[in-house]
Protein backbone atom coordinates (compact mmCIF):
# COMPACT_ATOMS: atom_id res chain seq x y z
CA UNK A 1 0.00 0.00 0.00
CA UNK A 2 1.51 3.18 -1.29
CA UNK A 3 2.29 5.56 1.76
CA UNK A 4 -0.39 8.50 0.55
CA UNK A 5 -2.91 5.83 0.30
CA UNK A 6 -2.66 4.99 4.17
CA UNK A 7 -2.33 8.70 4.83
CA UNK A 8 -5.76 9.01 3.11
CA UNK A 9 -7.30 6.01 5.28
CA UNK A 10 -5.81 7.57 8.89
CA UNK A 11 -6.84 10.69 7.73
CA UNK A 12 -10.47 9.36 7.16
CA UNK A 13 -10.83 7.54 10.32
CA UNK A 14 -9.28 10.47 12.05
CA UNK A 15 -11.94 12.56 11.03
CA UNK A 16 -14.71 10.22 11.59
CA UNK A 17 -13.30 9.85 14.99
CA UNK A 18 -13.73 13.63 15.79
CA UNK A 19 -17.32 13.76 14.58
CA UNK A 20 -17.96 10.49 16.87
CA UNK A 21 -16.89 12.79 19.34
CA UNK A 22 -18.71 15.33 18.64
CA UNK A 23 -21.86 13.66 17.99
CA UNK A 24 -21.33 12.31 21.58
CA UNK A 25 -20.60 15.64 23.52
CA UNK A 26 -23.67 17.01 21.61
CA UNK A 27 -25.60 13.77 23.30
CA UNK A 28 -24.14 14.93 26.99
CA UNK A 29 -24.92 18.27 26.47
CA UNK A 30 -29.38 17.32 25.75
CA UNK A 31 -29.13 14.88 28.97
CA UNK A 32 -27.49 17.94 30.86
CA UNK A 33 -31.06 19.78 29.62
CA UNK A 34 -29.27 23.42 29.10
CA UNK A 35 -27.67 23.02 32.81
CA UNK A 36 -23.62 23.00 33.10
CA UNK A 37 -23.27 19.49 35.34
CA UNK A 38 -20.25 17.31 36.81
CA UNK A 39 -19.31 14.25 35.36
CA UNK A 40 -19.38 11.44 38.19
CA UNK A 41 -16.19 10.43 36.37
CA UNK A 42 -14.39 13.58 37.42
CA UNK A 43 -15.33 13.53 40.84
CA UNK A 44 -11.88 12.11 42.06
CA UNK A 45 -10.31 15.16 40.42
CA UNK A 46 -8.94 18.39 42.41
CA UNK A 47 -11.30 20.26 43.64
CA UNK A 48 -10.00 23.46 42.12
CA UNK A 49 -10.15 21.03 38.77
CA UNK A 50 -13.61 20.53 39.14
CA UNK A 51 -14.19 24.35 39.80
CA UNK A 52 -11.86 25.37 36.61
CA UNK A 53 -13.87 23.26 34.37
CA UNK A 54 -16.79 24.55 35.39
CA UNK A 55 -16.21 27.91 34.77
CA UNK A 56 -14.72 27.12 31.22
CA UNK A 57 -18.05 26.03 30.41
CA UNK A 58 -19.78 28.83 31.46
CA UNK A 59 -17.18 31.02 29.64
CA UNK A 60 -17.26 29.39 26.53
CA UNK A 61 -21.53 29.80 26.83
CA UNK A 62 -20.95 33.49 27.76
CA UNK A 63 -22.85 33.19 31.11
CA UNK A 64 -22.85 35.41 34.14
CA UNK A 65 -20.68 34.52 37.34
CA UNK A 66 -17.52 33.39 35.87
CA UNK A 67 -14.70 35.65 37.71
CA UNK A 68 -13.66 38.02 35.02
CA UNK A 69 -9.76 37.75 35.60
CA UNK A 70 -10.51 34.05 34.06
CA UNK A 71 -12.89 34.63 31.71
CA UNK A 72 -10.63 35.16 28.68
CA UNK A 73 -8.05 32.64 29.42
CA UNK A 74 -10.77 29.83 30.35
CA UNK A 75 -12.04 30.21 26.83
CA UNK A 76 -10.10 27.00 25.51
CA UNK A 77 -11.89 23.71 24.25
CA UNK A 78 -10.59 20.58 25.69
CA UNK A 79 -8.68 19.05 22.62
CA UNK A 80 -8.06 15.46 22.56
CA UNK A 81 -5.44 14.13 20.16
CA UNK A 82 -6.52 11.41 17.36
CA UNK A 83 -4.72 8.72 19.66
CA UNK A 84 -6.07 10.14 22.78
CA UNK A 85 -9.94 9.62 21.11
CA UNK A 86 -8.80 5.94 19.55
CA UNK A 87 -8.01 5.45 23.31
CA UNK A 88 -11.09 6.43 24.47
CA UNK A 89 -13.24 3.91 21.89
CA UNK A 90 -10.83 1.35 22.31
CA UNK A 91 -11.30 1.45 26.00
CA UNK A 92 -15.28 1.62 25.31
CA UNK A 93 -15.16 -1.44 23.08
CA UNK A 94 -13.11 -3.31 26.09
CA UNK A 95 -16.28 -2.08 28.72
CA UNK A 96 -18.59 -3.42 25.65
CA UNK A 97 -17.36 -6.67 25.68
CA UNK A 98 -16.77 -7.62 29.13
CA UNK A 99 -20.07 -6.13 29.52
CA UNK A 100 -21.33 -8.76 27.21
CA UNK A 101 -20.06 -11.34 28.77
CA UNK A 102 -21.58 -10.66 31.94
CA UNK A 103 -24.77 -10.63 30.35
CA UNK A 104 -23.99 -14.14 28.79
CA UNK A 105 -22.86 -15.34 32.19
CA UNK A 106 -26.11 -14.07 33.64
CA UNK A 107 -24.65 -11.30 35.76
CA UNK A 108 -26.20 -8.45 33.97
CA UNK A 109 -29.70 -8.52 33.17
CA UNK A 110 -29.44 -6.71 30.39
CA UNK A 111 -30.04 -6.41 26.44
CA UNK A 112 -27.95 -4.25 23.71
CA UNK A 113 -29.74 -2.29 20.87
CA UNK A 114 -29.38 -0.04 18.06
CA UNK A 115 -30.10 3.67 19.27
CA UNK A 116 -31.68 6.14 16.47
CA UNK A 117 -27.92 6.43 15.26
CA UNK A 118 -27.10 2.89 14.88
CA UNK A 119 -24.56 3.21 18.24
CA UNK A 120 -24.42 0.19 19.95
CA UNK A 121 -26.46 0.80 23.59
CA UNK A 122 -27.33 -1.15 26.55
CA UNK A 123 -31.32 -1.35 28.44
CA UNK A 124 -31.28 -2.80 31.73
CA UNK A 125 -28.66 -3.24 34.28
CA UNK A 126 -25.67 -1.88 32.06
CA UNK A 127 -25.11 1.84 31.38
CA UNK A 128 -27.11 3.23 33.89
CA UNK A 129 -27.89 6.82 33.55
CA UNK A 130 -27.66 8.31 37.31
CA UNK A 131 -28.69 11.87 37.66
CA UNK A 132 -29.02 14.16 40.58
CA UNK A 133 -30.26 17.49 39.56
CA UNK A 134 -29.88 18.34 43.47
CA UNK A 135 -25.64 18.18 43.09
CA UNK A 136 -25.70 19.08 39.88
CA UNK A 137 -24.10 15.68 38.48
CA UNK A 138 -24.56 12.74 35.79
CA UNK A 139 -23.04 9.83 34.63
CA UNK A 140 -22.97 6.06 33.42
CA UNK A 141 -22.54 3.53 35.94
CA UNK A 142 -21.40 -0.10 33.84
CA UNK A 143 -23.66 -2.32 35.51
CA UNK A 144 -25.46 -3.66 38.95
CA UNK A 145 -25.24 -7.52 38.89
CA UNK A 146 -27.87 -9.27 39.88
CA UNK A 147 -27.66 -11.05 42.97
CA UNK A 148 -24.28 -13.25 43.15
CA UNK A 149 -23.25 -16.10 45.51
CA UNK A 150 -19.96 -16.89 46.46
CA UNK A 151 -19.19 -20.77 45.78
CA UNK A 152 -16.00 -22.82 45.85
CA UNK A 153 -16.04 -22.94 42.21
CA UNK A 154 -16.62 -19.80 41.46
CA UNK A 155 -19.38 -16.64 41.77
CA UNK A 156 -22.41 -16.78 40.36
CA UNK A 157 -25.85 -15.67 40.29
CA UNK A 158 -27.85 -17.12 43.11
CA UNK A 159 -30.01 -20.01 42.43
CA UNK A 160 -32.63 -18.15 44.58
CA UNK A 161 -32.67 -14.86 43.91
CA UNK A 162 -31.01 -14.44 40.72
CA UNK A 163 -34.28 -13.06 39.02
CA UNK A 164 -35.23 -10.90 42.40
CA UNK A 165 -34.18 -7.23 42.34
CA UNK A 166 -32.80 -7.88 46.16
CA UNK A 167 -31.36 -11.00 48.12
CA UNK A 168 -34.34 -13.24 49.49
CA UNK A 169 -31.68 -15.55 50.89
CA UNK A 170 -29.77 -13.35 53.30
CA UNK A 171 -26.48 -14.68 51.52
CA UNK A 172 -26.47 -13.49 48.11
CA UNK A 173 -25.51 -9.64 47.20
CA UNK A 174 -25.80 -7.11 44.23
CA UNK A 175 -22.69 -5.41 43.00
CA UNK A 176 -21.54 -2.20 41.07
CA UNK A 177 -19.54 -3.30 38.06
CA UNK A 178 -16.69 -0.77 37.17
CA UNK A 179 -14.84 -2.15 34.08
CA UNK A 180 -11.27 -0.13 33.76
CA UNK A 181 -9.08 -0.58 30.78
CA UNK A 182 -5.40 -0.17 31.71
CA UNK A 183 -1.82 -0.69 30.03
CA UNK A 184 0.56 -2.61 31.08
CA UNK A 185 3.50 -1.53 28.68
CA UNK A 186 6.81 -1.57 30.63
CA UNK A 187 9.18 1.25 30.83
CA UNK A 188 12.41 1.72 30.55
CA UNK A 189 14.22 4.04 32.47
CA UNK A 190 18.00 5.68 33.05
CA UNK A 191 19.16 7.08 36.22
CA UNK A 192 22.37 9.08 36.84
CA UNK A 193 23.48 9.10 33.21
CA UNK A 194 25.01 12.16 31.74
CA UNK A 195 22.88 15.47 33.03
CA UNK A 196 20.42 12.88 34.51
CA UNK A 197 19.76 12.03 38.14
CA UNK A 198 16.52 10.83 38.56
CA UNK A 199 15.04 8.27 37.27
CA UNK A 200 13.69 9.18 33.38
CA UNK A 201 12.42 7.75 30.85
CA UNK A 202 13.99 5.75 27.94
CA UNK A 203 12.73 6.96 24.62
CA UNK A 204 11.98 4.71 21.64
CA UNK A 205 14.49 3.53 19.85
CA UNK A 206 17.30 5.21 22.05
CA UNK A 207 20.88 3.27 22.31
CA UNK A 208 22.52 4.48 25.36
CA UNK A 209 26.32 3.21 25.92
CA UNK A 210 26.54 1.01 29.02
CA UNK A 211 29.68 1.52 30.25
CA UNK A 212 30.91 4.69 32.35
CA UNK A 213 28.19 4.80 34.84
CA UNK A 214 24.22 5.24 34.89
CA UNK A 215 21.56 2.61 35.33
CA UNK A 216 19.28 1.32 32.96
CA UNK A 217 15.56 -0.81 34.97
CA UNK A 218 12.84 -1.99 33.11
CA UNK A 219 9.71 -1.27 35.19
CA UNK A 220 6.57 -3.26 35.33
CA UNK A 221 3.25 -1.62 33.71
CA UNK A 222 0.51 -0.48 35.81
CA UNK A 223 -1.74 -3.34 35.31
CA UNK A 224 0.73 -5.55 36.84
CA UNK A 225 1.55 -2.94 39.67
CA UNK A 226 -1.65 -2.95 40.72
CA UNK A 227 -2.76 -4.03 43.93
CA UNK A 228 -5.79 -1.59 44.93
CA UNK A 229 -8.46 0.46 42.61
CA UNK A 230 -6.92 4.00 42.08
CA UNK A 231 -7.93 6.61 44.24
CA UNK A 232 -10.10 8.57 41.77
CA UNK A 233 -12.06 5.20 40.39
CA UNK A 234 -12.55 4.99 43.69
CA UNK A 235 -14.37 7.97 44.41
CA UNK A 236 -16.19 7.69 41.06
CA UNK A 237 -17.97 4.32 42.30
CA UNK A 238 -18.35 5.58 45.49
CA UNK A 239 -20.59 8.24 44.05
CA UNK A 240 -22.73 6.00 41.74
CA UNK A 241 -23.24 3.50 45.32
CA UNK A 242 -24.22 7.15 46.38
CA UNK A 243 -26.73 7.86 43.54
CA UNK A 244 -27.67 3.92 42.91
CA UNK A 245 -29.23 3.64 46.99
CA UNK A 246 -30.07 7.21 46.66
CA UNK A 247 -32.38 7.16 42.97
CA UNK A 248 -32.90 3.01 42.72
CA UNK A 249 -33.12 2.56 45.84
CA UNK A 250 -30.78 -0.59 45.77
CA UNK A 251 -28.59 -1.73 48.68
CA UNK A 252 -25.31 -2.47 46.73
CA UNK A 253 -23.02 -5.35 48.57
CA UNK A 254 -20.18 -4.34 47.77
CA UNK A 255 -18.21 -2.38 43.95
CA UNK A 256 -16.38 -4.82 41.68
CA UNK A 257 -13.68 -3.02 39.52
CA UNK A 258 -12.33 -5.23 36.64
CA UNK A 259 -9.19 -4.06 35.28
CA UNK A 260 -8.06 -5.62 31.92
CA UNK A 261 -4.94 -4.99 30.28
CA UNK A 262 -4.87 -3.68 26.92
CA UNK A 263 -1.65 -5.24 26.49
CA UNK A 264 0.18 -7.60 28.29
CA UNK A 265 2.87 -9.71 27.56
CA UNK A 266 1.71 -13.39 27.49
CA UNK A 267 5.71 -14.11 28.98
CA UNK A 268 4.10 -12.07 32.23
CA UNK A 269 1.80 -15.63 33.19
CA UNK A 270 3.79 -17.62 35.22
CA UNK A 271 2.60 -21.29 33.82
CA UNK A 272 0.12 -21.95 30.68
CA UNK A 273 -3.81 -22.22 32.47
CA UNK A 274 -7.00 -21.70 31.04
CA UNK A 275 -7.59 -18.50 33.76
CA UNK A 276 -4.61 -16.84 32.07
CA UNK A 277 -7.11 -13.70 30.92
CA UNK A 278 -5.43 -10.29 31.84
CA UNK A 279 -8.01 -9.41 34.13
CA UNK A 280 -7.97 -7.64 37.93
CA UNK A 281 -10.75 -8.16 40.48
CA UNK A 282 -10.47 -6.15 43.20
CA UNK A 283 -13.97 -5.57 45.83
CA UNK A 284 -13.97 -2.48 47.31
CA UNK A 285 -16.54 -1.96 50.15
CA UNK A 286 -19.11 0.39 49.94
CA UNK A 287 -18.29 3.31 52.13
CA UNK A 288 -20.77 5.81 53.45
CA UNK A 289 -18.41 8.06 55.43
CA UNK A 290 -16.43 8.01 52.11
CA UNK A 291 -19.55 8.77 49.85
CA UNK A 292 -20.50 11.96 52.43
CA UNK A 293 -17.27 13.69 51.73
CA UNK A 294 -17.49 13.18 47.84
CA UNK A 295 -20.52 14.77 48.29
CA UNK A 296 -19.93 17.59 50.70
CA UNK A 297 -16.95 18.45 47.83
CA UNK A 298 -19.38 18.23 45.15
CA UNK A 299 -21.02 20.86 47.14
CA UNK A 300 -18.36 23.07 48.35
CA UNK A 301 -17.46 23.50 44.36
CA UNK A 302 -21.03 24.90 43.43
CA UNK A 303 -20.71 27.09 46.28
CA UNK A 304 -17.21 28.34 45.19
CA UNK A 305 -19.14 28.52 41.70
CA UNK A 306 -22.16 30.44 42.80
CA UNK A 307 -20.40 32.73 44.67
CA UNK A 308 -17.46 33.15 41.46
CA UNK A 309 -14.80 32.25 43.41
CA UNK A 310 -11.91 29.19 42.88
CA UNK A 311 -11.17 26.95 45.99
CA UNK A 312 -8.26 26.01 47.42
CA UNK A 313 -5.45 23.69 45.49
CA UNK A 314 -5.44 19.97 46.57
CA UNK A 315 -2.06 19.90 45.77
CA UNK A 316 0.88 22.45 45.72
CA UNK A 317 3.92 23.20 43.55
CA UNK A 318 6.44 25.36 45.60
CA UNK A 319 8.01 26.06 42.14
CA UNK A 320 11.19 23.34 42.96
CA UNK A 321 12.45 20.06 40.77
CA UNK A 322 9.45 18.26 41.93
CA UNK A 323 6.08 19.03 40.66
CA UNK A 324 2.86 17.33 41.99
CA UNK A 325 1.83 14.63 39.33
CA UNK A 326 -1.62 15.62 39.10
CA UNK A 327 -0.87 19.41 38.32
CA UNK A 328 1.92 18.71 36.04
CA UNK A 329 0.89 15.80 34.22
CA UNK A 330 -2.98 15.36 34.52
CA UNK A 331 -4.34 18.93 35.00
CA UNK A 332 -5.34 21.56 31.83
CA UNK A 333 -5.54 24.64 33.91
CA UNK A 334 -1.91 23.75 35.51
CA UNK A 335 -0.48 26.82 34.00
CA UNK A 336 -3.57 29.11 35.92
CA UNK A 337 -2.62 28.08 39.27
CA UNK A 338 1.06 27.64 38.93
CA UNK A 339 2.13 29.84 36.12
CA UNK A 340 5.23 28.07 34.37
CA UNK A 341 5.09 24.65 36.07
CA UNK A 342 4.64 23.25 32.09
S1 LIG B 1 -2.90 22.71 38.88
FE1 LIG B 1 -3.03 21.26 40.56
S2 LIG B 1 -3.95 22.40 42.27
FE2 LIG B 1 -4.34 23.56 40.37
S3 LIG B 1 -6.34 22.87 39.68
FE3 LIG B 1 -4.84 21.63 38.66
S4 LIG B 1 -4.61 19.82 39.94
FE4 LIG B 1 -5.61 21.40 41.18
ZN1 LIG C 1 -29.73 -15.32 47.27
Amino acid sequence: MSQDFEMLIRMALGSHLQELWIRGLEKRKALQEGKIMLQVSSVGNCTRRLAYDIFRQMALEDRDGVPEELRNTLKFKPVLSSHELFNIYLENSICHMIQRWLMDMGWLRCEPYLDEEKLLQWMGDAEIELKDNDLRILGHCDGITVPLIEAPQGMFPCPECWEKEESICGICGRYLIEIKSITDRPRTLVKDFGNIAKWEKVPYGTTLPLTGGGLIGTFPGKFTKLVEPEPEHVAQAQMYAHLVKKHLGIDLRGILFLYIAKDTDPDEYEDESPFNVPVKALLTPINPLLQEQIVSKIRSVWDCVERGVLPAHDWYWDGGESKPYECYYRCEFANLCYPGIK
